[in-house]
């Protein structure tokens, strides 16, 4: 077989860790696998990094700090593919670059367009294990590029697709897909599979285990990612395909996001043009908005609320106050202290009343709900952030979720 396995920023921290993966990779390199092995930057590196560039310029050139970020992954290449040769299992550490993970242009953002795999092959084919770092790859000038916070998981995915892997094992901290976060809610359930939409709603809902794009990419090449720990044997969760054998619960997943601002805009005129303008604003910003809503409006007033990444607040803040001075009226607000809370699940197709249980299981814990925002397959709720994680648990129970025993911290 050949497998594509990564090894997350928490499995790979100091060089014992790095030690246990090379045992495991060689435990399955034994079993006549063809290995490819894709490694973050030892846990807290990617941060420090950041850290030091934000300390130098509080917007740093991009550019560089791709350069500098993906340093990281490249450090641990090199030492995993050292401590492999010590052991006498033969490896080699592929940069971006020489593996040809080649991405556009966006600088701390870039998507893969291509990986022309011949180089992996051969080095595979001389029987070496390939280590390739993750996050990083190189736009068609040649400049290094990385691939968004998370973005080892979609090297990992993205290669398993080129390659025609049979597997893309995803190794971290936790034995699997939970029902919600087990961090924050101890009676959460490891699930045996779950679909690839299901996951990719988890994943863009606050789910961290696996990024986005890593989901994306599975779904469209059909790639069976299986989430493990790379500290326990045994467990995992396989993401794949909608299969009959699935558990047909009204919800699958709560997930949970603290990552967002809420934006409010009020007294702006209430005609035809306004969320245009307002929104234009933020389209040209380049800032990606999420839950929106609108209010009944007053006097021909209307006030507009909307979420955007914390990340984004500061700069959507601004823009929103010049857009509203061009109108000649309205104010601006920026709320940090919300939470988004969703439920998940293919099941809400077929069941009716998912949504008023959710909504009056909050008000029952006096929760109050600030915006709303649904699909054919999850429902989202903004509340004020210290009620974030009691609202989890409270709707992990409410659909069923809880497990009989509570799970002992790992
Ligand atoms: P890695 O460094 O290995 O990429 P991450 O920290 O990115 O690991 O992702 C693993 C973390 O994802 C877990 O420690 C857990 O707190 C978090 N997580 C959030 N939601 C879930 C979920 N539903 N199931 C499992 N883990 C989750
Ligand atoms: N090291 C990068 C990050 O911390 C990429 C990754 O770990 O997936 O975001
Ligand atoms: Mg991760």
């Amino acid at each position: 077989m050949l497998i594509v396995q990564k090894y997350g920023g928490t499995s790979v921290a100091d060089l014992e860790r790095i030690k246990n993966v090379a045992k495991r990779i060689i435990k399955y390199r034994e079993e006549d696998n063809y290995i490819v092995v894709v490694v973050s930057a030892m846990a807290g590196e990617t941060d420090r990094l950041l850290n030091m560039a934000h300390s130098i310029n509080s917007i740093p050139d991009e550019r560089e700090i791709d350069v500098l970020i993906s340093t990281g992954e490249q450090v641990v290449s090199a030492l995993l593919a050292m401590t492999l040769k010590t052991m006498f299992c033969d490896a080699i550490s592929l940069l971006g670059y020489q593996a040809k993970i080649i991405t556009d242009s966006s600088y701390t953002n870039a998507r893969i367009s291509r990986i022309e795999k011949n180089h992996i092959m051969s080095e595979l084919n001389k029987g070496k294990v390939v280590v390739v770092p993750g996050f990083q790859g190189v736009d068609e000038e040649g400049n290094i590029t990385t691939l968004g916070r998370g973005g080892s998981d979609t090297s990992a995915v993205a290669l398993a697709a080129s390659l025609g892997a049979d597997l893309c094992e995803i190794y971290t901290d936790v034995d699997g897909v939970y029902t919600a976060d087990p961090n924050i809610c101890d009676k959460s359930r490891r699930l045996d599979k779950i679909s690839y939409e299901e996951m990719l709603e988890m994943a863009s809902l606050g789910a961290k285990v696996l990024q986005i794009r890593s989901v994306e990419f599975a779904a469209r090449y059909n790639v069976p990612i299986l989430v493990k720990s790379s500290f326990i044997d045994g467990g995992g969760t396989l993401v794949c395909k909608e299969v009959s054998d699935m558990e047909k619960m009204e919800v699958t997943g709560v997930t949970y996001n603290k990552n967002e601002v809420k934006i409010t805009v009020t007294g702006v005129p209430d005609k035809p043009g306004i969320a245009a303008h307002l929104f234009g604003a933020l389209s040209d910003a380049h800032i990606v908005v999420d839950v929106i809503v609108q209010n009944v409006s007053r006097d021909n007033l209307a006030d507009i609320s909307f979420t955007v990444a914390k990340t984004d607040g500061r700069k959507a803040f601004k823009v929103m106050e010049d857009a509203v001075r061009a109108l000649g009226k309205g104010s601006v607000s920026i709320n940090e202290d919300i939470a988004k809370v969703s439920i998940v699940g293919l099941g809400m197709r077929s069941h009716f009343g998912v949504a008023s249980k959710m909504f009056s299981v909050l008000s029952e814990e006096g929760i109050n709900i600030m915006a709303i925002t649904t699909s054919e397959i999850k429902i989202s709720c903004v509340v004020e952030k210290k009620y974030g994680e009691l609202a989890v648990r409270v709707l992990h129970s409410t659909f069923g979720l809880d497990s009989e025993a509570v799970i002992e911290e790992k």
